[in-house]
């Protein structure tokens, strides 16, 4: 465990420190002239003196995840972000610019002070911070529809999805009738006038690529974002100057992964999108990726990085130009390799004291219920080193439950390093639950086939070794080896395996990060990070099957030798 993040913070650093560079760059160029960077090869610069010229500048974020507050580094954080988007506010106001601030979506879901308080602090942050849109993320139905509705009523922002239907639209929640056809839950675009003289056109697009996960809970169908934003270009072409495209679906650029259903695929498909503000698959983009005349952007997550796009729009020759971009890091910070000790990558980044007044008794509140029982269990199940790193385990079974039932997979597989804590007896807190998963790794899946699986397995068995990290849980599973170790026969759920078919297999994203002969999961096509953290998945399956009998949790052999 400690290798893999290890390894994350050396590609974490390895980014800032690029692009600390980029931005010291660029704040230096702006001394000399007025440039910036990654212009738009497209098309010419207006001219800042041209009266007929609209100064637009864009600021977004996308898959803030809970992120309310900075962390313990004092890093990110909605308090900071709010300083330097006044800051811009007010630099692009002294030029009469206009500034719109959007969210490319996911608000919910991975922080536990903000999951259980259901995102209220976070959706308050961003009023005070003044976004003017979001677009509905896959996350924002973590909860029941009924929630998201709350939160769309806290919000002084629209949130917008042209492709996501249900029946159960706000209205007959309202009057406990909720038979009718599919409706869209939300808005689909809206036209903004905020900008004098500019309309601007918003678009809300959602990924399809989870519908399995959440369509049992209110029957919601996400349709084809593609085909339904072929519906809206025209109308918004027909009433607007410019058109956003504010999206949750992902920025899909490697070969293998051309046929999702991202932003990619979205400029390249339609016609009229100037810009997609995205979200979802969670990547630094440093300078916009320009598909099909259309600008991408996206900024990584959490808010650790403001997007800051600077447009000018040509009243006269209806003619729209990129001055430059850059992703503005919030208060991140490098490590020295030669000291080890670690300090803001940039200029640190005061926190705004609005913001803290307003977060602080939500991050208190957060950390206090914690504590609040969740369920309970009649004895104690062993989480100790020498049990989980050698020998299946009872605490393991209940772990891989508690994965399949959030995964619907066919198979959950885990590292015995990856339980750092007995499961007490008596009453439990999501704190129990935490002390056992400290880490925040994710709960991913991997479609497989036969063949992909035995080779995959094949490697799980070589990592069967006492006192390892690495020793491997399985359920769903059973393996058969001969004398040489080599797998002979694999059932899932006691069936053979067939080569026809594929099987889900869900893992922890630290597993999913590892080498398996010639797999790495998280480089797999089929691959999916739920965003549910491993701790979550267990405190959900705990309140939902409390209170617990540790005698269910029976270990199972799931390598067989003949
Ligand atoms: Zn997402």
């Amino acid at each position: 465990m400690k290798s893999r993040l290890y390894k994350v913070s050396i590609f974490f650093i390895t980014t800032t420190l690029i692009c600390g560079c980029q931005i010291l760059q660029t704040q230096k160029k702006d001394k000399d002239s007025d440039s910036g960077l990654e212009r738009d090869p497209r098309v010419q610069r207006a001219l800042p003196s041209d009266p007929d010229n609209l100064k637009l500048t864009i600021l977004h974020t996308n898959d803030h995840h809970g992120r309310f507050w900075k962390n313990s580094e004092g890093e990110y954080g909605m308090a900071a972000r709010k300083t330097l988007v006044d800051a811009i506010k007010a630099e692009v106001a002294k030029k009469n610019g206009c500034v719109l601030l959007l969210s490319g979506g996911d608000i919910n879901t991975g922080v536990p002070e903000s999951d259980i308080q259901d995102a209220v602090p976070d959706f308050k942050g961003m009023n005070l911070l003044g976004y003017d849109a979001m677009a509905v993320g896959n996350h924002e139905f973590d909860n029941k529809l009924e929630t998201f509705f709350m939160q769309e009523d806290i919000a002084d922002f629209p949130f917008l999805s042209a492709n996501v239907y249900s029946p159960k639209t706000r209205e007959c929640i309202a009057n406990n009738n909720c038979n009718d056809e599919p409706k869209r839950i939300v808005k689909p675009y809206l036209i903004s006038e905020k900008c004098a003289g500019l309309k601007i056109g918003l678009l809300g697009l959602t990924t399809n690529e989870t519908r399995s996960t959440y369509q049992e809970f209110d029957k919601l169908d996400f349709r084809n974002p593609i085909d339904e934003a072929k519906k809206i270009l025209p109308t918004l072409k027909q009433n607007t100057d410019l058109i956003i495209a504010l999206t949750h679906m992902g920025h899909y650029s490697l070969p293998e992964e051309k046929d999702k259903m991202g932003d990619i695929r979205l400029a390249n498909e339609t016609t009229g999108i100037d810009v997609i503000v995205g979200g979802h698959s969670q990547e630094p983009l440093f300078k916009p990726d320009v598909q099909n005349g259309t600008l991408i952007l996206q900024a990584y997550e959490w808010g650790k990085w403001l997007g800051r796009l600077d447009l000018n729009y040509n009243i006269r020759t209806k003619t729209l130009t990129m001055d430059r971009y850059a992703l503005l890091p919030v208060n991140l910070k490098a490590v020295d390799p030669a000291t080890g000790e670690s300090s803001f990558a940039l200029q640190e980044i005061p926190e705004d004291q609005d913001m803290l007044a307003l977060l602080k008794p939500y991050q208190d509140r957060g950390q206090d219920e914690l504590l609040v029982t969740i369920g309970s269990i009649d004895q104690s199940l062993d989480g100790s080193r020498a049990v989980v790193r050698n020998q299946p385990a009872p605490i393991a079974e209940l772990i891989n439950s508690a994965i399949l039932k959030k995964t619907s997979a066919d198979i959950a597989i885990f590292n015995g390093g990856g339980i750092r804590d007995s499961l007490p007896a008596g009453t439990l807190s999501y704190r129990s639950t935490l002390m056992i998963h400290p880490f925040g790794n994710t709960l991913t899946t991997v479609e497989l086939t036969e063949s992909e699986l035995k080779a995959f397995m094949q490697n799980v068995v070589a990592m069967v070794e006492p006192n390892s990290g690495s020793y491997p849980h399985l359920k769903g599973i059973t393996v058969k080896l001969n004398e040489q170790g080599l797998i002979e026969e694999m059932k899932i759920a006691g069936v053979i395996s067939q080569s026809n078919k594929k099987y889900k297999v869900s893992m922890s994203s630290y597993m999913a990060g590892e080498t398996y002969g010639t797999l790495i999961p998280n480089k797999h096509p089929s691959y999916y990070d739920t965003g549910y953290t491993m701790a979550l998945s267990l405190r959900d399956y705990i309140e939902a099957n409390t209170p617990l009998k540790a005698a269910t949790f029976e270990t199972v052999r799931s390598f067989i030798v003949e």
